[in-house]
C-alpha cells in the first residue's frame, strides 16, 4: 500500500530526525504550525499538553471534535522515545496514522492485517528511533513477542507514554465495553515509569469513576471539557406521512456528507434502496452486511464517493470523519447518551452541521414492545432491572422529543452540566414556544412530593394530585394528605408537562437505577418558599419547518468552496486517502473566502502545515487563480445586443449624428440618446468628445466624485442650469463602464 511506504520515508527524512533526538526549540504555538497547520490551541489543548510533557498521567474528557487527538499526539512529537497508542478498532488506527503521515508525522501500526515482513520492517523503524507514535489494538498488547518488543524499544530508545484512546471502553458502565481494556492497568506494574494518558469523549460520571480506577492512573491532571457542542444544530421533528419526501429533500438540498440512522436492518435497507433510486449516492451500514461490503461502504463514504451512510448504531465508534453536515435520525434513539453521541458524528470539524431526530409517538410503542422482549435467554424470564432501566431511558427520549426548552440544556442536564438555555441553536430557541408562569402549580407538585416523603414516581404523584381512588393511592393513605385532589383542574398531562419542565430546568431530581423517584433539591424549595418563579413552554405552536441552516458565505466563495472540494476529491484520490485528509472544509472555506494567491498567503490559511504547503499549495492556488480569472472575465461578459440597440450602433459606427440616427430609424433623438447610453455602459467604443467638450466632462466627473453617481437630479443641481441632462447621463455612463473595468 502506497502510505506504508511513504511512512517509511517520512520516519527517516531530516524532519523526523530532527524531532526524534531533541525537544523542539521553538513554542508549542510553532510545532502546531507546523505539523497541524493551526495558529493556536482550541480551549484545553495547552493544559494537557503541558501536563503530558511534564510527564504527568492524565485523563482528558472532551466532546467529539474537541481536539483530543492533537492534545497526546504533540506530546508525542516533543517527548524523546516512542508513544504507544492503544486505540480500539484497527479501522479507525489505520486512519488516524494516515492522518499523520501526511502531516510528516512519523507514525505506523502493528497490527493483525500486515504481513511478517511489513511487521519485521515496522520492528526495525521502531527499534531505530524513527517512529514517534506506534498504534496498536489492546488484544496484541499482551501477547508475549509484542511485550518483548516494547521492552526492548523502552531500552534503546525509550517509551514516551502510554495513551489509551476511547478509555471508556474499559467501563462496563459506558456504551462499548470490551473486556480487553481491563488488563490495560497490567502496563502499570509492567513499567511504572511510563506515564498513562486516557483520553474519551464519554460524559457520564460513573464512566469516569471507572477509568480512574480501572487504569490505575497516579494524581491525574483531568480535563473535562464541556459537552456542548455549539456548532451542532438540534431539532426535533414530527414524523409525517410524508417523511420519506421530507428526507429525501432535505438530502438533495444540503450539500456535504450525513448519516441516517434507522432503527432496524431491514428499514435500512429499504431507505437506502429508495434513494438510490431517486439519484441520491447512498450506501447502507449494518451488522447484517459481510466485513468486507461494510468496510467498502464506510471507506466509500470516508473518501467523500458517496454523499450519504444509511446505518444502524453499528455505525459507531471509530468513525472519525471529520466533515459529516448533517445526521439524520430517523427513528427513535435507545437512550439519550446513544443520541448525544450518534447525533455527535456530524460537525467533527467545528464546522456548522445539523442534528435532526424525527419523532412519532408511536415509535414509543416499537421501543416499548422491543424492551418487553428483554428476556434471560436460558429461562425465558423477563431481565425486569434491565428492562426498568431501558424504560426509564426511553422515557429520558421522550422528554427530549417533547421538551419545550432549549435542547442543549436537556441533553447537557444528562450529564450533570448546567447549561442556561437560549442557546440560538436549536429548534426551541429559534422558535420558542410562548411561556406561562405556572409557579403555583408548580409549588403544589412540589409539596405533593414532599408530603409523599420523596419516594414516589411522576404518575403516582399526578394522581394525588388529581384525587385518584386507585388502590396504591388509598393503601398508602395518600387521600389523607393535604395535597390530595387539588390539582383536579389540570389535566394529567398538563401534569406530566410541568413535571418533566421541572426535571429539565433542575428544579426536581429524579433517581436513576431504574425506579425513577422524584427528589427535592435546592432549588425546589426555592421554589417552595416563593424566591423562585416557574415558567412553563405551553404546547407547540405551529413551528416553521423551512427553518434555514446557518446563512451560507457568498456566492462567490461558494462556487470556488465547490471547486475546491473537486479538487481536493481528487488529489485524494490518487494518493488513495480520504479528503479530509488533504484539508479540512473549514481549511477550504478559508480558503474559498480569503482566496490566497501566493505560497506565503496560503501557509497563513488555518489548517496548512508545513507538509501540506509543499504538497498541495501550488495546486490548489492554481485553482483559485483560475477562478479568479474566470470571475474577472464573466463580469464583463460580451452581451448579444438587442436588435434596436444593434441598428442604433450600426448607424453610429458609419458616422451618423444623432438627428441623422433618429431620422433614419424613425425614433426620437431622445431614444437614441437613451441607446447611446446603454451602448457605453456595455462597454461600445462610442466617443462622447464629439458633444460634450473635456472641460465639461471633468466637471460632471468631480461632481459624481462628490456627490455620487446616484441621483442624477442631484448631479443636476450641483452642476446647474449649464448641464443637459443627457450630457450627465452620457458621461455617467462612460464612467459606470470604466468602474466595472477596473
Ligand atoms: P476528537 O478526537 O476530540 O473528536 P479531533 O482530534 O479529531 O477530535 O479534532 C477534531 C477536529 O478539530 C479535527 O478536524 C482537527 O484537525 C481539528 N482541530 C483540533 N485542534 C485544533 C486547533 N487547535 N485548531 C484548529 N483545528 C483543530
Ligand atoms: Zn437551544
Amino acid at each position: 500500500m502506497m502510505v506504508d511506504s511513504a511512512a517509511a520515508s517520512l520516519a527517516s527524512s531530516p524532519l523526523s530526525a530532527e524531532f526524534s533526538h531533541s525537544p523542539h526549540s521553538g513554542s508549542l504555538e510553532d510545532t502546531l504550525k507546523h505539523y497541524f497547520g493551526y495558529d493556536s490551541f482550541r480551549l484545553g489543548q495547552r493544559e494537557v499538553i503541558e501536563a503530558a510533557l511534564a510527564g504527568q498521567d492524565l485523563l482528558v474528557i472532551m466532546p467529539t471534535g474537541g481536539g483530543k487527538s492533537i492534545c497526546f499526539q504533540l506530546p508525542a512529537l516533543l517527548k524523546p522515545g516512542v508513544m504507544v497508542v492503544v486505540s480500539p478498532l484497527i479501522a479507525l488506527m489505520q486512519d488516524q496514522v494516515t492522518a499523520l503521515q501526511v502531516n510528516q508525522v512519523a507514525a505506523t501500526y502493528l497490527n493483525s492485517s500486515l504481513s511478517p515482513s511489513e511487521t519485521r520492517d515496522r520492528e526495525g523503524q521502531l527499534l531505530r528511533g524513527e517512529v514517534k507514535l506506534l498504534y496498536v489494538a489492546p488484544e496484541r498488547l499482551f501477547n508475549p513477542g509484542f511485550l518483548g518488543l516494547l521492552s526492548q524499544v523502552k531500552a534503546r530508545v525509550g517509551l514516551s507514554a502510554f495513551t489509551i484512546d476511547e478509555a471508556h471502553c474499559v467501563s462496563e458502565w459506558g456504551h462499548d465495553f470490551r473486556p480487553e481494556y481491563r488488563r490495560l492497568a497490567e502496563l502499570r506494574d509492567r513499567y511504572p515509569d511510563v506515564p498513562m494518558m486516557a483520553l474519551t469523549a464519554t460524559a457520564t460520571d460513573r464512566v469516569r469513576q471507572d477509568m480512574l480506577h480501572q487504569l490505575r492512573l497516579r494524581d491525574p491532571f483531568v480535563h473535562l471539557a464541556s459537552f456542548n457542542r455549539p456548532n451542532l444544530y438540534y431539532e426535533v421533528r414530527p414524523k409525517h406521512r410524508n417523511l420519506y419526501d421530507e428526507v429525501l429533500q432535505y438530502v438533495q438540498t444540503n450539500e456535504g456528507s450525513g448519516i441516517i440512522y434507522c432503527a432496524s436492518r431491514r428499514q435500512v435497507d429499504e431507505l437506502t434502496a429508495k434513494l438510490q433510486r431517486d439519484g441520491v449516492t447512498a450506501l447502507p451500514y449494518h451488522a447484517g452486511l459481510k466485513d468486507r461490503d461494510r468496510f467498502n461502504n464506510q471507506t466509500r463514504f470516508l473518501r467523500d464517493d458517496v454523499q450519504v451512510m444509511v446505518a444502524t448504531v453499528a455505525f459507531g465508534m471509530g468513525i472519525n470523519k471529520p466533515d459529516v453536515r448533517f445526521v439524520i435520525h430517523h427513528d427513535l434513539p435507545r437512550n439519550i447518551e446513544s443520541y448525544y453521541q450518534e447525533a455527535g458524528r456530524a460537525g467533527r470539524d467545528g464546522e456548522a452541521a445539523a442534528c435532526i431526530l424525527y419523532f412519532a409517538p408511536k415509535d414509543i410503542r416499537t421501543i416499548d414492545w422491543m424492551i418487553e422482549q428483554k428476556v434471560n435467554p436460558a429461562t425465558g424470564e423477563p431481565l425486569e432491572q434491565e428492562q426498568r432501566i431501558a424504560r426509564q431511558q426511553l422515557r429520558q427520549v421522550i422528554d427530549y422529543a417533547e421538551g419545550t426548552v432549549c435542547r442543549r440544556t436537556i441533553q447537557l442536564s444528562y450529564f450533570g452540566e448546567p447549561f442556561p438555555g437560549n442557546c440560538g441553536n436549536c429548534d426551541n430557541c429559534r422558535n420558542p414556544k410562548p411561556l406561562e408562569d405556572w409557579t403555583i402549580d408548580a409549588q403544589k407538585f412540589l409539596s405533593c412530593v414532599a408530603r409523599c416523603q420523596e419516594r414516589f414516581g411522576m404518575n403516582h404523584i399526578i394522581e394525588v394530585l388529581r384525587g385518584s381512588k386507585g388502590q396504591r393511592v388509598l393503601q398508602k393513605g395518600h387521600d389523607k394528605l393535604s395535597t390530595y385532589g387539588i390539582g383536579k383542574d389540570k389535566t394529567a398531562d398538563s401534569w406530566k408537562h410541568l413535571s418533566r419542565t421541572l426535571l429539565q430546568q433542575g428544579l426536581m431530581d429524579e433517581t436513576t437505577d431504574g425506579y425513577p423517584v422524584l427528589k427535592l433539591n435546592a432549588r425546589s424549595w426555592e421554589v417552595l418558599r416563593k424566591q423562585q418563579s416557574v415558567y412553563v413552554a405551553v404546547a407547540a405552536q405551529s413551528a416553521d419547518p423551512d427553518q434555514r441552516r446557518e446563512t451560507r458565505a457568498s456566492a462567490n466563495a461558494d462556487a470556488l468552496f465547490q471547486k475546491l472540494r473537486t479538487l481536493r476529491k481528487q488529489l485524494a484520490d490518487e494518493r488513495a486517502i480520504a479528503p479530509y485528509m488533504v484539508f479540512a472544509d473549514s481549511t477550504l472555506k478559508a480558503m474559498a473566502q480569503q482566496q490566497p494567491q501566493t505560497l506565503t498567503e496560503f501557509a497563513a490559511i488555518s489548517g496548512v502545515g508545513s507538509r501540506k504547503l509543499i504538497q498541495y499549495g501550488d495546486k490548489f492556488i492554481a485553482e483559485i487563480c483560475a477562478f479568479r480569472d474566470e470571475q474577472n472575465a464573466s463580469h464583463r461578459p460580451k452581451q448579444t445586443l438587442s436588435e434596436t440597440l444593434a441598428a442604433t450602433l450600426a448607424l453610429y459606427q458609419q458616422g451618423l449624428t444623432l438627428s441623422e440616427i433618429a431620422q433614419q430609424r424613425g425614433i426620437k433623438a431622445t431614444t437614441v440618446m437613451t441607446h447611446l447610453t446603454e451602448l457605453i455602459e456595455l462597454g461600445e467604443p462610442i466617443s462622447i468628445d464629439g458633444w460634450i467638450d473635456s472641460e465639461k466632462q471633468q466637471t460632471i466627473r468631480k461632481a459624481i466624485a462628490q456627490v455620487g453617481a446616484l441621483s442624477l437630479s442631484l448631479l443636476r443641481e450641483t452642476l446647474g442650469e449649464a448641464y443637459s441632462y443627457d450630457e450627465i447621463k452620457l458621461v455617467r455612463a462612460l464612467w459606470h463602464h470604466e468602474q466595472t473595468e477596473s
